[in-house]
């Protein structure tokens, strides 16, 4: 008889894995949403330069006919008895359990993200109809998805309304030792296009009566638009650790025996990118393979992740790094153009099938100088 596996949350990690293991396992992917949303995309939607079609696909489709695909909101894990209940109080047991459910933005002064399609619409009604042309655009400390992301919609807005005033709020100080190199070439980028940068601005309080922010050491800078990420938690916080996030072996992605937390939702140390997910997915199976065929090594996960982003209306860079190193190439065309690409590879991403190409690049990246 197949081994069971049950995957919560059919996103980015949690489709890999399922299609990878249809067929050898007994897939179950429990997942509330109908459609999956290609989140980098958001960033070309907002901007204005993709409509909501080209981001979006049902997730029926992209799940390999063989997966059982629950439509369900899971309310408890149980990490012990490798089960999970859902909000219709059905309980799903199984040999494998994956928590692939990504994370959630913490609701903070009032601030909405720009994580789903809704919060994307009024992002992109911002940009796209803005009341005024002072925009100040960065995120409130904590781990927060795809951290180059306020960066790169800094620089698409500057493009994009040369005359307009753009602030980016940076909460850190400093960035930590391994992400020097990116935030030196990003901070230079930001220069050259005339965007102020406030390092080390964390925000206190948000008055849109004033249409101004009070940093918590008394800084001040005033808005007409405001576009603010929130740090993400996990949907189970009775799982996670002091970061929010639900606690792993950084290396196996293991939680607890037979239990694996991949993507947006584990607290490895590793920026949440669609690229980390991929990449912790691709471990995952091959590890449960190695147990279930008993035909290969078990593999460990150091870290790797990769983001192509826009730095102007013609050019990008590409951002990679693992637990221990870390680059960043560009400003170029290529990178642009690889950005844009992606939108349409992404879905074939899902299945593994561009695997052959992706896995080398990346870790042919990793490896030149
Ligand atoms: C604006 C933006 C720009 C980005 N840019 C980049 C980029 O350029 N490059 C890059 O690599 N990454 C980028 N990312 C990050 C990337 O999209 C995420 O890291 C990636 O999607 C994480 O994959 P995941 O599978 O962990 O979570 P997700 O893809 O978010 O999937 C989680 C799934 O779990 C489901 N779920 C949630 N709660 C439950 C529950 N209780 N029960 C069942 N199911 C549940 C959700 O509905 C969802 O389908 C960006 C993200 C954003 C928001």
């Amino acid at each position: 008889m197949k081994k069971k596996i049950v995957i919560v949350g059919g996103g980015n990690a949690g489709s890999v894995i399922a299609n990878l293991l249809a067929e050898k396992l007994d897939v179950t992917v429990i997942e509330p949403n109908d459609y999956h949303v290609y989140q980098p995309g958001l960033v070309d939607y907002m901007i204005g330069y993709v409509n909501r079609e080209k981001i979006i696909k049902p997730i029926n489709v992209l799940l390999k006919p063989s997966v059982r695909l629950v439509k369900a909101r899971a309310r408890k894990i149980i990490p012990e008895d490798r089960a999970v209940i859902t909000e219709d109080e059905k309980k799903y047991e199984a040999d494998y359990l994956v928590i692939a459910t990504g994370g959630e933005n913490k609701a903070l002064f009032n601030i909405r993200g720009y994580h789903t399609l809704a919060e994307g619409d009024n992002i992109r009604e911002i940009i796209n109809s803005p009341k005024g042309k002072n925009f100040v655009i960065g995120s409130l400390p904590g781990v927060i998805k795809c951290p180059a992301a306020p960066w790169e919609i800094s620089f698409l807005l500057k493009s994009k309304y040369p005359e307009a005033n753009v602030t980016i709020l940076i909460p850190a100080k400093q960035p930590p030792p391994i992400q020097l190199p990116i935030s030196t070439l990003f901070s230079k980028i930001a220069s050259s296009l005339g965007i102020k940068i406030l390092k080390g601005f964390v925000i206190g309080e948000v008055n849109y009566d004033s249409k101004t922010i009070i940093s918590t050491e008394g800084e001040k800078t005033s808005f007409d638009n405001l576009i603010i990420d929130t740090p993400i938690m996990t949907t189970f916080p009775d799982l996670a650790d002091n970061s929010g996030l639900i606690p792993v072996d950084k290396h196996t992605l293991l939680h607890s025996d037979g239990v694996f937390v991949v993507g947006d939702a584990n607290n490895t140390p590793t920026p949440k990118t669609g690229a980390a997910a991929h990449l912790q997915a691709e471990t995952v199976v091959n590890n449960i393979l190695a147990e279930v065929e008993g035909n290969r090594s078990k593999e460990l996960y150091r870290g790797d992740a990769m983001c192509a982003l826009y730095t102007s209306r013609r050019e990008g860079a590409l951002v990679w790094l693992n637990y221990d190193r870390s680059k960043v190439l560009g400003p170029s065309t290529i990178y642009r153009y690889m950005k844009e690409m992606f939108i349409n590879l992404y879905w074939s991403s899902l299945n593994g099938s561009i695997d052959v190409l992706l896995k080398p690049m990346i870790s042919a990246i990793g490896r030149g100088k």
